[in-house]
């Protein structure tokens, strides 16, 4: 008898068994479809033995091998298998997470390519680069030297240092080895610029994409090519991480702190840490790199776990850093959103053919609407949260569970008329700057203004060909853009996150702003940031404006020391849901009490809500554990989390996340 272990996308952790039919090999990694209920479902053969623990009259069969896909490689089943033992998430979920979903189709019309690489194209050189610079160079031999090992190194520069060079050599050099590159960026969306960049400095290299804004079609395409080495380099966002290669021989990780490399559901996974797991396995170097590095990366840095290169300086002739300053609004108030300070300094950028941005980290028009006579405001049924008003379309929008009504006319408790917005949004402030600034061409960029597929794009293109001169955002604006005429940024309402429950609330704030200030004066003219704030003498924004990132991590890094937070200390969070008010709190009160009971290593604290207490009907709540070591934090969260499984918990939702990046 052969018996075959399939992984299956279902939510249990056992793979499930089927016989092998006489002479049907299946190898590991193999695409099977198989029965499974009533229904039919692609599973990955993921063991082989000659028994099994389910009696042989209620065995079923492999139906048939998917043929056309070749099998997943051993050492990406190697890294999926990581993640669903680190992560504590069955496999099947977690190979069915890393597959195409028109991989997935049990029934889908035959894909043409086949699984073996093209006769290795000998590669037309690269077109021609900029001569490194001192501190360039340094990098790159810090990169290159030891050869191909494992090798972290963790590429620290400032905004416009020239990073992206030292990925595009780096890049360059494991082509010529005869490997494949793999890029990640957080959001793709935010780097079109990035993709031609890398398409006309490689262009004997074929390159695939990997984000979820492709079609089915362009993702089973990408992956494919990933597999059968067709693709040298892939360019792609947190999920391009999981992705089949033939002969992976560098990693890259661009703005390694971005949250958005930690999927936020089902299988939470940090792209950066299973990036630098999946090098380690492989033995390649792997780059980490960033204007602001993640706390942890700082400290394995500092620890000399990873190699550490430095670029301090703009490279750009005559580029030099933004002066950064702060805009006190307790004296210079803000009208309409917008301080006296700011309107001036953006009128002479108009006069002089310069563009401004002003970066307000919030769509909508306002994020609450108020009563005032009776202090009625807007807020969600569903969640704990305001709805947000969109003016244009008279709407008032819930941005956790998108619940939408029509604006009142009048307040619905009083009934009075005096309905108020309070707050700014981007669309606030945009229509203030056009009555601020008669004739300037304005543009808005956020997830409302850029939810058609390269609208983005076009708003981008206009900006760089001089068309804007004003541009309004949110964060979508901090990224990877580079505009030599954008000479002034304005930062409105940043204040809050100095306040946060958040522990990374900080360290957030300073990335972003360092990011966001990072798009002023990167061509010959000097760049200005006014920062608009009720706390114009808060540490936060003085090491922002000496650009001191070294010294702002050495004391972040103090603070989590002495709070015995990451890296520190390992975090993790069993999250619950449920409708019925405070069973998710029992639910977790009951596993708090059981954790003490598994692990004395592990610190169980007690269940509080979580930042959003409720939302879209359901009540939430986390308990968090931590462990100085996370050789103890594993096995406790692997036995912790079998006893919550083996409880057969109906009524409440649950998840575990470790390694969270958000409290
Ligand atoms: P970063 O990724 O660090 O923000 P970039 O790689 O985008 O910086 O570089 C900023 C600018 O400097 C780009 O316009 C880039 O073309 C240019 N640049 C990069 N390296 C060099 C170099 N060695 N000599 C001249 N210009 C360079
Ligand atoms: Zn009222
Ligand atoms: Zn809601």
């Amino acid at each position: 008898m052969k018996v075959a272990r399939v992984a299956l996308d279902v939510p249990l952790y056992e793979a499930f068994d089927f016989l092998l039919p006489e002479g049907l090999e299946a190898p590991l990694g193999t695409l099977v479809v198989v029965p499974f209920g009533r229904t039919r479902k692609v599973g990955v053969v993921v063991g082989h033995s000659e028994a099994s623990a389910v009696p042989v009259e209620r065995l079923r069969q492999v139906e048939r091998l998917i043929d056309d896909i070749p099998p997943i490689p051993g050492e990406t089943l190697g890294i999926l298998e990581f993640c669903a033992q680190y992560y504590q998430r069955p496999l099947g979920e977690v190979v069915a997470a890393s597959l195409p979903p028109r991989l997935r189709q049990v029934s889908r019309r035959r894909l043409a390519a086949k699984g073996s690489r093209p006769a290795a194209p000998a590669l037309p050189a690269p077109a021609p680069a900029p001569n490194p610079s001192l501190a360039q160079s340094a990098a790159l031999a810090l990169i290159q030297e030891p050869g191909e090992r494992f090798h972290p190194v963790l590429l620290e520069g400032v905004t416009g240092s020239g990073k992206t060079e030292v990925y595009l050599q780096a890049i360059a050099a494991a082509l010529a080895r005869g490997r494949q590159a793999l890029f990640l960026v957080p959001e793709i969306g935010l780097t079109p610029q990035l993709e031609s960049q890398v398409r006309e400095r490689f262009p004997g290299a074929a390159m695939a994409c990997a984000h979820s804004q492709l079609n089915e079609g362009e993702r089973a395409r990408a992956w494919l090519d990933a597999q059968s080495g067709a693709a040298r380099i892939v360019l792609g966002t947190r999920l391009a991480v999981l992705m089949p290669f033939r002969e992976l021989g560098l990693v890259i990780v661009d703005e390694e702190h971005d949250a958005s490399y930690k999927q936020q559901e089902g299988l939470r996974y940090s792209a950066r840490d299973v990036a630098v797991r999946r090098a380690q396995r492989l033995g390649i170097p792997v780059i980490l790199g960033s204007a602001t590095p993640s706390l942890e990366s700082v400290a394995n840095a500092r620890e000399g776990r990873y190699a550490h290169a430095v670029l301090a300086e703009r490279v750009a002739a005559g580029a030099a850093m933004p002066a950064i300053r702060t805009v006190d609004t307790r004296a210079d108030r803000p009208q309409e959103g917008i301080s006296h300070a700011l309107a001036l300094a953006m009128r002479e950028r108009l006069g002089r053919g310069e563009q401004s941005l002003v970066f307000v980290n919030r769509r909508g028009f306002a994020p609450v609407l108020f009563c005032r006579d009776c202090s009625w405001h807007a807020s969600c049924t569903r969640c704990s949260s305001n709805l947000v008003l969109h003016r244009r379309e008279g709407r008032l929008r819930c941005h956790h569970c998108g619940h939408m009504e029509r604006v009142p006319v009048a307040c619905p408790t009083c009934k009075g008329p005096n309905l108020a917005p309070i707050g700014h949004g981007t669309q606030r402030i945009e229509e203030t700057l056009a009555a601020l600034l008669p004739g300037a061409r304005i543009a808005r960029v956020d997830r409302d203004s850029t939810a058609r597929r390269g609208a983005l794009q076009d708003v981008l293109d206009r900006v760089r060909s001089g068309e804007i001169d004003v541009l309004v955002g949110t964060q979508m604006l901090a990224k990877g853009h580079d505009y030599p005429n954008l000479t002034l940024v304005g930062v409105l309402d940043s204040d809050a996150a100095l306040f946060s429950a958040d522990f990374r609330a900080a360290e957030r704030l300073f990335a972003q702003l360092v990011q966001v200030s990072g798009r002023a004066g990167r061509g010959s003219r000097p760049g200005e940031v006014l920062i608009q704030t009720d706390f114009p003498g808060h540490p936060l924004y003085a090491a922002v404006a000496r650009h001191d990132f070294a010294r702002f991590a050495s004391g972040a890094l103090e603070e989590r020391r002495a709070a015995g937070f990451p890296p520190f200390g390992h975090l993790a969070l069993l999250r619950a849901e449920s409708k019925v008010p405070g069973e998710a709190t029992a639910f977790l009160a009951r596993w708090a009490l059981a954790a003490h009971d598994i692990s004395a290593e592990v610190e169980v604290f007690d269940p509080v809500p979580a930042s959003l207490e409720r939302k879209a009907g359901y009540e939430r709540a986390q308990l968090m554990v931590r462990s100085g070591s996370r050789a103890a934090m594993q096995p406790f969260l692997r036995s912790w989390k079998s006893a919550i499984a083996a409880g057969g918990e109906r009524r409440v939702r649950w998840s575990v996340d470790v390694d969270p990046q958000e409290l």
